[in-house]
């Protein structure tokens, strides 16, 4: 089985100490044939103040020694993990612009900033009301991003904050009630030759995306890729045989890698 982990973050994310260098040699010993570098760019701070752009310097340094470190012996490639592109649509090309990038995942991972830009992350997420309130406001972002075509190649951990959510009384808080949004969706992704990513959360929240999968397909969804979300070496490559799994269980016969924002399509 090729195995690829297209969503990773290294110290030059604002939440990881981790090295490439580490995380590369982590990949090679388990196998891994691909290791993209996803590192964090939100147009949102944590606390919802606007972010004025992205320091590529350092993110390409690393890469540039670690592909060499590693040429011949994993595929290392260059992504990004771009936040709240519609704050900015504009920003979030020119940033975009600024390194040849083999794959962007868009992601939201804050409350827009009419709802006050807060990473879901900090939020008092204690009943299902609040939980709703924020899935609310979540999908109807997702449903901007989705048109900003240019500014990303899969979206994101669509389940993303259900992460936060497991703990509310008077839940289980579900996407049941967003059926039609996650339809609305994954049909413009697709018809826009966009994709999703099965993120597997460094390998606990695999069950969740059997249902998410299953739709996405029957949207006309084609390109899927996997990753774990790591933020340490030791994360890497949790859950993506499972994941490679669930994919063909939901009938995907591929599965999709990145080279210069292109899709390759790798048999599961
Ligand atoms: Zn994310
Ligand atoms: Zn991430």
């Amino acid at each position: 089985m090729y195995l690829a982990d297209y969503h990773t973050h290294t110290r030059c994310s604002f939440d990881s100490q981790a090295a490439l260098l580490d995380e590369a040699a982590q990949a090679l010993s388990l196998g891994l044939k691909e290791l993209c570098t996803t590192d964090h760019c939100d147009l949102l701070d944590e606390h919802g103040g606007r972010v004025a752009g992205l320091d590529w310097a350092p993110i390409l340094e690393q890469y540039a020694q670690a592909a060499a470190a590693f040429e011949g012996r994993l595929k290392l490639r260059l992504g990004l993990e771009l936040g709240e592109a519609p704050v900015d649509p504009e920003l979030a090309r020119g940033i975009l612009a600024g390194a040849p990038l083999d794959f962007v995942i868009g992601s939201i991972h804050n409350m827009s900033p009419r709802a006050g830009g807060e990473d879901f992350y900090y939020l008092p997420l204690t009943d299902a009301a609040a939980c709703y309130a924020v899935l609310d406001d979540y999908f109807a972002s997702l449903l901007e991003l989705v048109k900003l075509t240019d500014t990303y190649d899969v979206l994101g951990h669509v389940i993303y904050p259900l992460r936060y959510m497991s703990g509310a009384s008077n839940g289980p808080v579900t996407l049941d009630r967003y059926q039609d949004q996650l339809r609305a969706l994954f049909t413009a992704a697709a018809q826009a030759g966009r994709g999703i990513e099965v993120n597997t959360c460094r390998g606990q929240t695999l069950d969740e995306w059997l249902p998410v999968l299953e739709l996405y397909r029957a949207c006309g969804g084609e390109i899927v890729t996997v990753g774990t979300d790591a933020h340490t070496a030791q994360d890497i490559g949790k859950g993506i045989q499972e994941a490679q799994a669930l994919l063909r269980q939901a009938g995907f016969r591929y599965q999709a890698v990145f080279c210069r924002r292109i899709p390759q399509f790798i048999r599961l």
